[in-house]
């Protein structure tokens, strides 16, 4: 089985086509710069690689050049698109109404357009990448996988906020947890590494990327994540702030005469280690640099970082009673050991050893904790695509097993 794995934004459309029997990438690729003046970037599994200007006015066009150049006789991967059996789609935000995968069908589409006020720069990018490949291959089944799913076992408990209830009767506000495609991935290799039963381990995954979350898996379940009602809540972030005290942005609205809007901007794009850091940078590596000269403010800002992952690391030990699996991932995550290192150092507590030469090992999974620690320590590459291609897989496995029920 061949899927291609779609995951559109507003101006950029990332692909993959893997080979499921051996879960091999066969091509990936990204069209960037849709509706401006179109970039398309291309590499295959036998080392074709292109980058060049190529016009794509929508998202239509985007799928045109990429399904063209997938079944290209010299560049392609496939004969024809007959070949792809199913597009597994990222789609960011299924509200309370979508616990796992789905066919994408007309009522999907319209109940995942109801939960677009949830997600305005994401969920209406989301179908248009949908929608696009509908028009171009209407026979082929489509499946949506979203980031919010697997955090839906989340309880009451760890849902709700201090808010009036009726809040969430009426508008449904509550945490929801995002990067669920990376924590169910990440969560369930650490176990399959290790050797263990996801079904009998309680973890912690730190995706630690340009944004930033934790979550707490107990048993193969989300217990809590720490982005919430959006992705700006939790953790300090590239450029978003996380946790602040509402009370503070009130009081800074009226000393700075800003309006809601404004508030919203400097949160998500003028905060995190970027504001900290007096504008020095969102980018890890280049703090990390800027460190090393000395730089305090950079220092600092990582320092915040580190502290902040370590604080959520400690209390969701606590949510789950207790925790076997700690895990880093994505691009900070999955390749600053400084970073690793001074989290852990927090959590000695917790009867945290590391070891220093695997830490500052390369690998797709790797344990860096040695003999003596009480939890296992772990870095594992996530790979989002390929999840989102195993629950494409697996819905289309259902359906043809209903279909030859019938
Ligand atoms: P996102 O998918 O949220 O955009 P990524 O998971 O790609 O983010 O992570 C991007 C971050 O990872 C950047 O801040 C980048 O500096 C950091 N990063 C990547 N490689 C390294 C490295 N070798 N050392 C430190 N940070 C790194």
């Amino acid at each position: 089985m061949k899927i291609l794995v779609i995951n559109s934004g507003s101006s950029s459309l990332k692909f993959q086509v893997i080979d499921m029997s051996t879960e091999q990438v066969l091509a990936r690729g990204v069209c960037e710069r849709i509706g401006i003046d179109g970039v398309f970037t291309y590499r295959t599994g036998s080392g074709i690689s292109i980058k060049e200007q190529v016009p794509m006015e929508n998202h239509t066009q985007a799928v045109h050049v990429l399904l063209d150049t997938l079944a290209d006789p010299e560049k392609g991967v496939i004969k024809d698109f007959s070949e792809i059996d199913v597009i597994g789609h990222r789609l960011v935000h299924g509200g309370e109404k979508f616990t796992g995968s789905v066919v994408i069908t007309d009522e999907v589409i319209q109940a995942m357009t109801e939960c677009n006020d949830l997600a305005p720069l994401h969920n209406p990018a989301n179908l248009i990448g949908v929608d696009a490949c509908r028009q171009l291959m209407p026979d082929t089944l489509m499946v949506g996988v979203f980031d919010t799913a697997f955090n839906q076992t989340m309880e009451p408990k760890a849902f709700l906020y201090g808010l009036p209830y009726q809040y969430y009767e009426k508008y449904k506000i509550r945490r929801y947890g995002f990067h669920g495609i990376s924590h169910k991935y990440v969560s369930q290799r650490a176990a399959e590494f290790m050797g263990q039963d996801p079904r009998r381990v309680k973890t912690i995954v730190c995706h630690l990327g340009n944004g930033a979350s934790i979550c707490a898996v107990k048993y193969g379940k989300v217990v809590d994540n720490s982005m919430g009602f959006t992705p700006l809540e939790g953790l300090v972030m590239g450029t978003r702030s996380g946790d602040v005290d509402p009370g503070a942005l009130e009081f800074l609205a009226k000393k700075e005469n800003l309006d809601l809007s404004q508030i919203m901007q400097i949160l998500n794009k003028e905060s995190g280690v970027l504001g900290i850091s007096k504008n020095l940078s969102s980018d890890f590596r280049e703090l990390k640099d800027a460190e090393i000269k000395y730089n305090d403010k950079a220092a600092m800002a990582r320092e915040i970082f580190a502290y902040k992952v370590a604080k959520y690391v400690g209390s969701y030990a606590a949510a789950m009673n207790g925790v076997d699996n700690i895990v880093f991932t994505a691009g900070v995550g999955e390749n600053d050991s400084d970073i690793r290192e001074e989290i852990c150092s927090y959590l000695e507590f917790l009867g945290i050893h590391l070891d220093d030469v695997k830490n500052r090992e390369s690998a797709e999974a790797v344990k860096i904790s040695d003999g003596m620690s009480k939890v296992n320590v772990l870095v594992i590459r996530t790979n989002e695509e390929l999840e989102i291609a195993r629950q494409a897989a697996e819905v289309a496995g259902q359906l043809q097993a209903q279909g030859q029920e019938h």
